[in-house]
Order: structure tokens, then sequence, then C-alpha cells
């Protein structure tokens, strides 16, 4: 195969490789784009929801709000009958409590826990001043100053419970002032809420399926910012994080950290760019193949081909040969023997040089044919034929059967040595010595010649050149045959 040839057929193949590579490649993108929507959908989605559930944690509060509003002499049993009626309505609170402002002279007032309704009835932590606790007391002061609710980080809220954790919301609750003046802080109502619970329960009813999950409190020191986190043994995939923040929910600020699987993304994503490559690496090694058949193909179409035209050409030129051949003698046929007289003429009259035309012919043949019969006589003709051929040495002269028992010789350049060349023919002929009993003149084959010369000119035909050699050989076989006549 030609190296070109192999060069194309190696780009096809590469170009078709390409071709697939980049829709498959592109297939592959689309997906991934339509994964990561999907993915951040779903992840906005939860967000959505746990934003609005927190804020329906919070109504809790503002009920228990609403009795201290109502009475400022809120009984344990009132308090216990609203709370525990709460609790039961929003399963994520873990405790709901009261802690009341009590100041107590010059010093800094004290807001210790004053009732408590918790999961558990935990009562040891009754008395406990929320202002002593540092991770609380900047937040009550958030919420007093600001008026609203506000949550702490995350707690670990009983001591010897460390894993109940939670968010403690502080509501605080004011009643009228003197006369002119602000309304007082009368205390806080409180919340415990673990978060990291409230988002798993979310989960369990909207899950997200392999996706790695973490709720980070951003405003928590870096040891406490983890509220909630699912991770899954498989690893995470290819497509970076997603961060959602949560809108700020009582002063803090809550953000979702997604990251889908491995499984996630084979999930999401179909085989069909593999099958699109697969399928390019198929049909290319189709198609190679195939060209590589069309290309060895036409190579040996190409051979066969030129092996025809090679043979047609010699075909052609044995042709050629065997229309200028006489068939009997092996040398030149009359057909030649014109052709060339003719070229040789112009030449002469270009050239302005003699051309000399010797006609032989065999004396007494009718008798030889009809003594030893036309095959001896065909044999005969072949020797004279011979004999004659062995005489000329030049390349542009020529011995041809001229007709019958007759030969004629064309040589250019030729006028004195003809003389000398017809008696070496004739001579030849005679010592070739082959037995003619029937002759009246000797026992062997001998010829008469009859030769012509002249420089051929401008407006004349070579059959004057034929007619005069005709006539010195008419002259030869008159004065008594084998001898060579030159017409003057
Ligand atoms: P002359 O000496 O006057 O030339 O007498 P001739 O007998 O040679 O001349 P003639 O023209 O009477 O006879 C020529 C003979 O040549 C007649 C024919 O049989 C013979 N001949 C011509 N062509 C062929 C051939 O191809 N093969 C054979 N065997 N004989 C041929
Ligand atoms: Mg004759
Ligand atoms: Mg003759």
């Amino acid at each position: 195969m030609k190296r070109s040839r192999k060069l194309t057929l190696f780009f096809v193949v590469l170009s078709c490789l390409a071709f697939s590579s980049l829709v498959a490649g592109s297939f592959y993108r689309q997906e991934r784009r339509e994964t990561v929507a999907d993915f951040t959908a779903e992840v906005d989605a939860l967000a959505g929801i746990m934003h609005q559930n927190l804020n329906f944690q919070f109504e809790a509060l503002y009920l228990l709000k609403s009795l201290f509003d109502g009475s400022t002499q809120v009984t344990g049993d009132e308090f216990h009958r609203v709370a525990d009626e709460t609790l039961d309505r929003h399963p994520h609170l873990l405790a709901l409590g009261w802690v009341p402002r009590i100041t107590g002279g010059e010093a800094e007032p004290a807001f210790p826990l004053h009732y408590l309704a918790a999961r558990g009835h935990r009562s040891d932590l009754l008395g406990v001043d929320l202002a002593t606790v540092p991770a609380i007391q900047p937040v009550l002061l958030a919420a007093a100053t600001r008026r609203q609710v506000r949550l702490t980080a995350q707690l670990p809220l009983f001591e010897d419970a460390p894993q109940v954790q939670g968010m403690l919301a502080l509501l605080p609750v004011f009643g009228p002032g003197a006369k002119n003046e602000q309304p007082i802080l009368r205390g806080f109502v409180v919340g415990l809420f673990p978060l990291g619970d409230l988002l798993a329960e979310l989960l369990a009813t909207f899950p997200l399926k392999d996706i790695d999950l973490t709720l980070l409190d951003t405003a928590a020191p870096p040891s406490q910012d983890v509220l909630f986190a699912q991770a899954s043994a498989i690893g995470p995939g290819s497509i970076p994080a997603y961060h959602k923040q949560l809108t700020a929910v009582a002063g803090r600020q809550l953000s979702l950290r997604a990251q889908p699987t491995v499984n996630y993304l084979v999930r999401h994503g179909s085989r069909m760019p593999l099958l699109i490559m697969l399928s390019g690496l198929l049909i290319s090694f189709l198609l190679a193949a195939y060209l590589r058949g069309l290309v060895a193909r036409s190579a040996e179409i190409e051979q066969l081909v030129e092996a025809r035209t090679r043979k047609l050409h010699e075909a052609n030129e044995k042709l050629a040969t065997l229309s200028m051949t006489d068939g009997l003698t092996g040398i030149a046929n009359r057909r030649n023997f014109d052709s060339h007289l003719e070229v040789e003429w112009k030449r002469g009259i270009r050239e302005q040089q003699p051309l000399t035309l010797m006609l032989i012919d065999i004396d007494f043949f009718k008798a030889y044919n009809d003594h030893y019969g036309h095959l001896e006589g065909d044999r005969c003709l072949r020797h004279v034929a011979r004999i004659l051929n062995e005489q000329i040495s030049r390349p542009r002269d020529l011995v041809a059967r001229y007709g019958g028992e007759e030969f004629a010789l064309i040589l250019p350049h030729t006028d004195q040595a003809a003389q000398t060349l017809g008696e070496q023919c004739r001579a030849a002929i005679e010592a070739l010595a082959l037995p003619h009993v029937a002759s009246s003149l000797a026992t062997v084959i001998t010829v008469s010649v009859g030769i012509a010369t002249q420089i051929p000119q401008r407006g004349s035909r070579p059959t004057e050149l034929i007619a005069r050699a005709d006539q010195a050989l008419y002259q030869a076989k008159s004065s008594g045959r084998n001898r060579v006549v030159q017409s003057l």
C-alpha cells in the first residue's frame, strides 16, 4: 500500500475517532450539567424546607411568650400545661423553659432557669443562671437588645449527657416600664433545638440520596460548627461541593455543604457517552477494515491494469512488427519497404545525399519451383533473404521482400559502393550453392541485380528510383542473368 494511502486511511480513522470522542464528550458534559442542576435543585429545596421548619419551631416560643405577656404571675402548672402541649406539637423541640430576670441591688441581673419542660424531665437544670454560661451570655444580651429571638451556637446542655446537643433559642419577654420609661426586660422564653436531629428528620421525609451533606453554623468556632453530617462510605464524586447559605435564622447564619457521591453521578449519568464512544470505535474499526480492503483492491486493480496495459503494448508492438514483416522470410515486407523508402527519400531530399535501390531477382525460379516443389522454393527464398540480410550493416539499410522471388535493398548515403555491394550479394548467393538443376544457366541458385542511385530532389517521387532499378534488373536479366547492372 502506498504511503499516501496509508496516511489518508490513518487520518480518516483518526477523524472518525476524534468525531466520536467529541460527540461523546459533548453528551457527557451535557449530562454533567443536568446532573449538577438536579443536584443543586435538590439541595436548594431541602434548604427551603429546612428554613420553613425552623421558623415553625420558633412558633412554640411565641406561644409560650404569649402566656408570659398575659400574666406576670405565671404558675408552674400554667407553664407546664402550655409548654407540654407545645412540646407535643413540636417533636423537634427538646425543651422549653422560662428564665426570669432577677435583679438584686447593685449586682448584675441573674437569669436562672425557673421553669423547665423537657423531654425526660431534667429538673436538675433548674436554677442554673444562663448569664454565667459563656456561650449563652452574649446571645442573651443580643436578644434583649434587639428584642428578637436569638440562637446560641450548638451546646451540650447537660453535663452528664454531652451527646445531647442543641441550640438554645432565647426570646425576650418585656413588661411595661414606669411612665415614659422603656419596657423592662422580664426574662426569656427559651427553647432547645437539636438542629442536627431536625435535619435528620427532614432527610427521612425528603431524602437526599447519595449526597454527602453537612449543616454548618458559620458563626460558630470550627470545633462546634458542624450541626449535622451525613457522609457515605463510597466517597465524593468529581463534582465540586455546593455551599447553600440558608436565610439567617434568629441571628444565626447556617449553611448546607453538599457534595454528590460517586453513586449519585452514576445514577444520574446514562451510558450514552460510553455507547457513543464504543460505537465510534467500532465504526472506526469497521471503516478502517473496509477502507483497507478498498485500498488494497484498488492497488490490485491498478497492478492488473498496469500488467494488461503492458501486455497490450507488447501485443501492439508485436502486431506492428508483424504487419511490417514478411511472414515467410522474416525480413521487411513490401509495406515496410514502401514506408522506409518514403522516409529515406524525404531524408535524402533534406540531406541531399545519394540513395541507392537494389532489386534482386532469383534466376529461373519458376523452374526451381517446378522442379523442387513449392516447399523447397520457400526454403530457398528464406536462404536468399538471410544471405542478403547478412550483407548489410548500417542501421538505416533495409532488406525487404519486394514480391515473389524478388528482393530489394534500400541503401542511404550510398553511391560508389553500390556496385560492389551488388556484386557482393550476387556472389554470396552463388556461394550458397543451393542446387538448381533446372536452371539453364548454372547448377546452383543465382540472382540478377539491378541498381539505381540518385540524390532525391524536391518534387520528385521514389517511384523514379524504383523504375530505374527495375530497368537495370531487366537489363541484367536480358544480358544473361547472374549479374549486376547499375543504371546510369
Ligand atoms: P527469371 O529468371 O526471368 O526471373 O525467371 P523466373 O522463373 O525466376 O521468373 P518468373 O517471374 O517467371 O517466375 C517467378 C516464380 O517465382 C513464379 C512463382 O512460382 C515463384 N514464386 C513467387 N513467389 C513465390 C513464393 O512465395 N514461394 C515459392 N515457392 N515460389 C514463389
Ligand atoms: Mg521475378
Ligand atoms: Mg526470377
